[in-house]
């Protein structure tokens, strides 16, 4: 019986490192019947809705998902795909693995940094809630609730605990919104102690963000509300080399749904520039789930091997391959 899954190409360099992934996936071996599923900016224009209906239909169906990134319009236009997907499938635990890859050259290659960032994925100021007081005033809203943030420190200490994982920070910058990152701070302090096993630790925003440059390999769990999820994601991606390679999760109780951190980087969109990696590991990420553990550590492992080995790497991380390239030397691996 074949594994069913949504595949959403999305935009932008989606469309070229998810091919890249499934070619990646596909040469393991697990029989994956790809449910793909189009969406990007003229199909939404077209249906009117940020979140087309087929694409909830098939994710119902099948439950899992692989997903390219989708371009958002900015300062204006349709509403982020992104955070309607998670807000609709109630993806709430964003889960970032950010780890040194073998050979690799970067600022930080002397290293070793290993750190799971656990970013809340439905509230915060993604609520999209906006609105113009009177002309030129502004509010948004910033939307903290205590079931989001239980759910998701407690989400993040189960995996440490799971993981062997020794110490959880909790992120915040409840020194000026007191209520709003007080309530979630409240929420991580509580779980924190029910697992005295795992060292807890809190550190305001500004202050981690130094820190995570400074000395990187002292974090091991992060743990953060939406949007300095959002930040930090990015910031601990271009500690390991950039986002072309770092992978990540959006779990919910009935759904999860796979893709990279990165975003439809149109700037070298179509032009078999874009690094596959964060979405071939993003697959590493969908295989673990659906309970093919052998066959994630076979691509985890070839792509580890490339890396080592340093040729046919992409631009973005010092080489001068191709996506195809690139993914090419991966398959060979896996044959
Ligand atoms: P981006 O992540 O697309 O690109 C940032 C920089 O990183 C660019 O220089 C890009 O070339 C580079 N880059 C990103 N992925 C790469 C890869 N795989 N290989 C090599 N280089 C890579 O961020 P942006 O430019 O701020 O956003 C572009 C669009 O993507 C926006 O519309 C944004 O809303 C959207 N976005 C979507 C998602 C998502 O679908 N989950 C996430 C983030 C951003």
């Amino acid at each position: 019986m074949p594994h069913h899954c949504t595949l959403i190409p999305g935009d932008g360099i989606g469309p070229e490192v998810a091919e890249a992934a499934v070619r990646a996936i596909d040469a393991t071996g697990v029989d994956i019947a790809w449910q793909r599923v189009e969406l990007n900016e003229s199909i939404i224009l077209e249906s009117g809705k940020a979140l087309p209906q087929h694409v909830l239909d098939s994710l119902n169906e099948t439950r899992v998902g692989l997903k390219g990134p989708v371009t958002t319009p900015v300062a204006g236009g349709f509403q982020s795909v992104n955070v309607q997907l998670r807000k609709a499938l109630d993806l709430f635990a964003n889960v970032r693995p950010v780890r040194t890859l073998p050979g690799i050259k970067t600022r930080f290659q002397d290293v070793a940094i290993d750190m799971v960032i656990f970013r809340e994925n439905t509230e915060d100021l993604y609520s999209g809630l906006e609105h113009e007081v009177v002309k030129d005033v502004v509010t948004s809203l910033k939307v903290i609730t205590r079931t989001a943030s239980e759910r998701i420190a407690r989400y993040a200490f189960q995996y440490a605990a799971k993981n062997a994982r020794k110490q959880v920070t909790a992120i915040h910058k409840a020194n000026i919104m007191k209520l709003a990152d007080g309530l979630f701070l409240r929420c991580c302090r509580e779980t924190a102690a029910q697992f005295p096993q795992i060292r807890y630790k809190e550190l305001i925003v500004d202050n981690a963000s130094m820190q995570l440059v400074v000395r990187p390999e002292t974090f091991d769990v992060l743990l953060l509300p939406n949007l300095y999820g959002d930040i930090v994601s990015d910031l601990a991606a271009g500690l390991v080399g950039g986002l072309g390679i770092v992978p990540g999760a959006n779990m919910g109780q009935a759904h999860a749904v796979f893709e990279a951190v990165h975003g439809s980087a149109p700037d070298i969109a179509g032009q078999g520039k874009a690094n596959p990696t964060a979405m071939m590991l993003s697959g590493v990420m969908l295989l673990t789930h659906l309970g093919e553990n052998d066959a994630a550590a076979r691509l985890q492992s070839s792509i580890e091997s490339v890396y080592q080995d340093g040729q046919c790497l992409t631009g973005d991380v010092g080489g001068t391959g191709s996506t195809g390239e690139f993914t090419d030397a991966v398959l060979r691996r896996l044959q």
